[in-house]
């Protein structure tokens, strides 16, 4: 709760707090180059990170070890890391703040997030008493930087595994700290190692060495590729990959749904986290005889958006993260404004790499080609003879991650939802979010491969078989 008084004086600490400085920690000796860590949202250096080289991957690999301890205690040590990472919610806002370029709202989501998965971790591992596979890697994405990276880790950990976790190149400042609050928490170091890096050299060496016994990987599908084909060659066969990756998500808004909360629902969908996660709505298929309201209240909605810096606590919409990040956003707005399909946009700040939300209508009900990482909504209309190729559509993409639909007509709802590829389903409300444990998260198709996360098939791939005739 925010407005509670002690979370509030945690905010207020996280103005002064200095971030540590980013570093691989390892059970050995370290060496790397060193890099500067920008804030996305002014350009300013706000630390910098030592990255792994040859050598620290090697010592990293050579101490890796499984985690010996009872299953009572790996879930203890968990849990004590969910009330170290809650304790040190000030500094943890500040770093998802400074180097994600996320605001309030979404730093508290991650908070919660992370903590859930590692108590949920914990008590499934208590639950089915898993048997460690060995050692895994776990490479991660900067976009959910604290979540997906502790949910990985706590998994992998929970089930008795060694670690080696591979955070995003644009995010190991939080990496740092996350790691740091798990080894305080008692996780030994030669059980969790960091190793902040680029994806070419220390991803790859991760992912194409024969005592990795298993990989978790959150990312683009482009890379999940490139990861499962130097599994095949390097590791045992076997080795599981567990692969959560891109989307290409749907929304369904027909005649009868609910203006105002559809509105409402679309445009969370759509700019919350600037567009930055795996799960937001990226084409909005809207019926046709609704649609010159709907786009209107949709353009109203819109300008209520606050952009701006995270660290102003009123932003709703802060930068995308980097420069690379930022460029293909806007050569796509721009080719759309060439065609004249600009339906709306907003201004966006001169500084640090922001991209205003933005509404492009696209020609016909054929899907957008390929995801586009930030701020932007799609829109075609349909007639309502032509629900199934709308669906058609969708599911060719190939994706399947989420999908919305307003609609108050039942059978209807249940016929779009037998019939959508989706992993998470959305119906009248927004499409953000899963619920650790009752709503785990995970897609089809190009989106990924492998168990959910957060649900109980999770834990069991990460595990060893039990030996035969055992319970
Ligand atoms: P990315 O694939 O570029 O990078 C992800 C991670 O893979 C990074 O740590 C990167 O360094 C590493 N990597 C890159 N090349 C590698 C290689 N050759 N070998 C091993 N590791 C390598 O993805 P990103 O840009 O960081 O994240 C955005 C993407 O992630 C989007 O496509 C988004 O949809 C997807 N995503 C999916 C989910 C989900 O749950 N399905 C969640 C969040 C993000």
């Amino acid at each position: 709760d925010l407005s509670d008084e002690t979370s509030l004086a945690r905010i207020g600490d996280a103005r002064a707090v200095d971030l540590p400085e980013a570093r691989p920690l390892i059970a050995g000796a370290t060496s790397g180059e060193t890099h500067p860590v920008l804030n996305p949202a002014t350009g300013a250096q706000i630390g910098a990170v030592t990255e792994a080289d040859a050598a620290t991957i090697e010592a990293a690999l050579a101490a890796a070890a499984p985690w010996a301890a009872p299953v009572s205690e790996r879930a203890a040590t968990l849990r004590r890391a969910a009330e170290l990472y809650e304790e040190n919610f000030g500094v943890i806002f500040a770093a998802l703040a400074r180097e994600a370029g996320k605001c309030l709202p979404d730093a508290v989501g991650e908070l919660r997030e992370a903590v859930d998965f590692l108590r949920y971790y914990a008590a499934e591992a208590e639950r089915i008493a898993p048997a460690p596979l060995g050692v895994v890697s776990a490479i991660s994405p900067w976009n959910f930087p604290l979540a997906i990276f502790t949910g990985q880790i706590a998994a992998a950990l929970a089930a008795g595994n060694g670690v080696l976790a591979k955070p995003a190149e644009q995010t190991p400042i939080i990496a740092t700290l996350a790691v740091e609050l798990l080894h305080r928490a008692g996780v030994p170091r030669a059980v969790l190692q960091l190793l902040p890096g680029q994806g070419a050299t220390v991803g790859a060496a991760l992912t194409s060495d024969p005592r990795v016994a298993g990989v978790v990987f959150t990312g683009s599908t482009e890379t999940a590729r490139l990861i499962r084909s130097a599994m095949a060659t390097h590791l045992a066969p076997g080795a599981p990959l567990i692969a959560e990756t891109g989307g290409l998500n749907a929304m369904i808004v027909d005649s009868t749904a609910l203006p105002e909360q559809a509105v409402r629902d679309i445009v969370a969908s759509a700019f919350r986290s600037a567009g930055q996660r795996c799960s937001a709505l990226r084409c909005l298929y809207l019926q046709e005889d609704i649609a010159p309201h709907v786009i209107e209240m949709i353009r109203g909605a819109m300008d209520e958006l606050r952009l701006g810096d995270p660290w102003d606590l009123e932003t709703d919409v802060g930068p995308v993260i980097d420069e690379e990040a930022r460029g293909p956003i806007l050569a796509h707005i721009e080719a759309a404004r060439a065609e004249g399909r600009i339906l709306h946009e907003l201004a966006a700040p001169a500084s640090g790499t922001f991209v205003a939300p933005t509404l492009i209508r696209v020609p016909g009900i054929a899907a957008l080609g390929r995801e586009i990482f930030g701020p932007v909504l799609h829109l075609a209309t349909f007639r309502a003879e032509e629900l199934y190729d709308v669906i058609g559509a969708i599911n060719a993409t190939g994706y399947g991650l989420t999908f919305g639909l307003h609609s108050r007509i039942d059978t209807r709802v249940q016929e779009v939802a037998d019939l959508v590829h989706a992993g998470n389903l959305y119906i009248n409300r927004n499409q953000i979010g899963a619920v650790v444990g009752s709503q785990p998260f995970g897609g089809e198709g190009l989106s990924g491969t492998g168990p959910k996360a957060g649900g109980p098939l999770y834990l069991p791939r990460l595990s060893a078989p039990h030996p035969a005739g055992a319970a």
